[in-house]
């Protein structure tokens, strides 16, 4: 058994003592008398009776150690402008926006919502609401009208803040029209919007509602505000998962367990300590951007940087500028930005000193072997995947060199992270898996400090969605595939719901699009299961080029597509090769870049794909119907 091992182990078996050590890297204004109350189970409260602020930890507790370091840097590529604060700084700040926020009546337990690109403001106004005891629901600043309104209609916010607009690729696109929109289909219209204007679109403030940020921020210059000392369990935020299979659900946190977590994850698997830089880049709309570009960095006293632009622009080589320039120690990011640069001039990767890196992590998708290889030989650096979701709020498997630096293996998210008792179970008896089953990922409650502690509002369905899966036992369940080898390294197979059945074969698509993906020609794909006559269901793959214009030859595209298949039949044999191959130049994906199954398959079948306002880019759904 390796160190990460016996960690995990203890974390289970010696769970109280444990976590009463891990809780010793976070302030508590009062301390905790119980490690966990589990007398009613699913549900779990964690460091009972203590009281802390995850603002306060986040920033306060640094002031006198580093108040002079920065605390946050932003850098935004699509207006060209970067700030940096120092801890005194980014308190201030964020005194001065939980003043102007409890002026318009927010206080504890009160809902915000955000509704911001990428600039400091909005990380101001998460931690601002979190010193108040408000709790935040960040929503992700690409989503449009409707989606919005769902969000603020099951929040019921208070207050909104929001910004005119934000850019990408240079593109600048309004907030605040779209915010209007959404709060006129809202039946909970907030009471108050507070509009941070960039100058990038015209403001025009409905009266008696919107109220102007910089105005704002002049009159509470200066304003202190103490944090509001909260019982562990109380709500910290919601935050909505992205809606790859269905309507999204609003994840709830607490709050001292959260701390706790992130506190020990940067010390565990981030190997990190306080001064480092971390460079995320993520969204504050999805969880990685809650956990490690916001809380998780400032949690440790290190520099965050918050970065505004996308990975190709003004080229391939920005994010590598970035961790020279900064000598950022941690970076994180998602398979799907690397998938991108992978289309780059490769020899951006050696243009920058990179020394000062220790780990590149990813997570937020299965990370394929060629993908984690590339970037792994082009930096030479460790590649760490981690295992997640927004609903654990941190890593249920993951890379450890905080605790032991174990080979990682390509195509493994390595071990499971401490406190998480997870186990591969079969779906159908309930039963634990030995090596190399595959099964549904499960976790035994408690979920671990710093997991959801229900769907807002609706305990019913957080018992009804998560832990009534697996038949005769209360387990939470993942919903995705995953097996452990005969070395104890887990490995995640794709969603329940990805799984298709070829006359009567039952096949993993993500398999498959491992399989597509390993031919040399191929950036990604992806492969969904589409109703057949005959064999109930066929796969049919659609693949990116890494350069489209190898099917320029005539007769290539029917070449590569034949090759594609061999390669498929030798590794998987006959029955997983797909019926079609087709290239398209972008695949239809979430905002969040995950892959939107559901709607290729219903466009492959003919059907209306439905609700598509998660889309990054509609013309891939066309792409897609026209390639067949
Ligand atoms: P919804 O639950 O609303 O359908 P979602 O599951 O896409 O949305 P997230 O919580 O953002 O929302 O994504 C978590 C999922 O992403 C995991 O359940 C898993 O399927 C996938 N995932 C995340 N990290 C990894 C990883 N390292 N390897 C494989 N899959 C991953
Ligand atoms: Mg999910």
């Amino acid at each position: 058994m390796n160190a990460v091992q016996a960690f995990h182990r203890r974390s289970i078996q010696d769970r109280d003592q444990f976590w009463r050590e891990q809780a010793t890297a976070i302030h508590w204004h009062v301390p905790f008398s119980t490690v966990v109350d589990e007398s009613k189970l699913p549900f779990a409260k964690w460091f009972v009776g203590g009281q802390t602020n995850l603002c306060f930890n986040a920033v306060d507790r640094w002031l006198d150690s580093r108040g002079d370091q920065a605390a946050l840097i932003w850098v935004s590529t699509e207006v060209d402008q970067e700030q940096t604060y120092t801890y005194r700084q980014l308190y201030q700040e964020v005194n001065a926006v939980a003043a102007m926020l409890k002026a318009q009546g927010v206080g504890q337990g009160d809902r915000v919502l955000i509704y911001m690109p990428m600039v400091p403001e909005a990380v101001f106004a998460m931690l601002a609401c979190a010193r108040l005891g408000a709790i935040h629901s960040v929503v992700f600043g690409g989503f449009a009208s409707v989606n919005l309104a769902q969000r603020i209609d099951d929040a019921q916010p208070k207050v909104i803040v929001c910004a005119d607009a934000g850019a990408r690729g240079g593109k600048v696109t309004p907030y605040k029209p779209l915010l209007d929109k959404a709060i006129s289909l809202c039946t909970a219209p907030p009471e108050k919007v507070i509009v941070v204007d960039r100058g990038l679109f015209a403001f025009e403030p409905v009266a008696g509602r919107d109220l102007e940020y910089a105005s704002l921020r002049k009159q509470f210059d200066g304003v202190e505000i103490p944090a509001v000392w909260l019982d562990s369990s109380a709500p910290s935020y919601v935050l909505y998962t992205s809606g790859t299979t269905g309507k999204p659900k609003g994840v709830q946190r607490d709050v001292g367990g959260y701390a706790v977590a992130l506190a020990s994850s940067i010390k565990h698997i981030f190997n990190g300590k306080p001064g480092d830089t971390f460079l995320c880049t993520s969204d504050i709309g999805w969880v990685v951007g809650h956990s490690y570009i916001v809380y998780g960095p400032l949690i440790g006293g290190q520099t965050t940087i918050l970065y505004e632009g996308t990975p190709v622009r003004p080229d391939g080589g920005i994010l590598w500028s970035l961790v020279e320039r900064f000598k950022v120690d941690t970076m994180f990011s998602a398979p799907t930005a690397i998938r991108v640069l992978k289309k780059q001039d490769p020899g951006l990767l050696k243009k920058y000193d990179l020394s000062s890196l220790r780990a590149l992590y990813m997570a937020g998708e299965p990370l394929d072997e060629p993908t984690a290889q590339w970037i792994s030989e082009g930096l030479g650096k460790p590649i760490i995947d981690n295992y997640w979701q927004t609903e654990t709020g941190w890593p249920i498997l993951a890379g450890q060199p905080g605790i032991e630096n174990v080979p990682t293996k390509f195509g493994s998210p390595s071990f499971p992270v401490y406190g998480f008792d997870v186990r591969v179970i079969d779906e159908q008896t309930g039963e634990d898996l030995g090596p190399n089953q595959k099964g549904v990922v499960a976790i035994v409650p408690p979920l671990p400090p710093g997991a959801m502690t229900t769907i807002w509002g609706d305990d019913a369905r957080f018992v009804e969605t998560y832990f009534s899966s697996i038949p005769g036992r209360q387990v939470y369940s993942t919903f995705d595939w995953g097996l452990v080898d005969e070395e104890d390294y887990w490995f995640i197979l794709g969603r329940t719901d990805d799984v298709i059945n070829v006359a009567g074969h039952r096949l993993g698509t993500r398999e498959i699009e491992e399989s597509i993906n390993s031919h040399s020609a191929v950036a990604e794909s992806a492969v969904v299961g589409i109703a057949d006559q005959l064999k109930g269901q066929v796969a049919v793959g659609f693949a990116v080029l890494k350069d489209p214009s190898v099917l320029d030859a005539a007769g290539a595209t029917q070449k590569l597509e034949a090759e594609i298949m061999k390669v498929v039949d030798e590794q998987l044999g006959p029955v997983a090769r797909p019926a079609r191959v087709r290239f398209v130049t972008t695949l239809p994906k979430t905002r969040s870049g995950k892959v939107l199954r559901r709607a290729i398959v219903a466009v492959c079948e003919g059907r209306d794909p439905g609700d598509l306002t998660t889309i990054e880019d509609p013309t891939a759904l066309e792409q897609i119907k026209d390639s067949l």
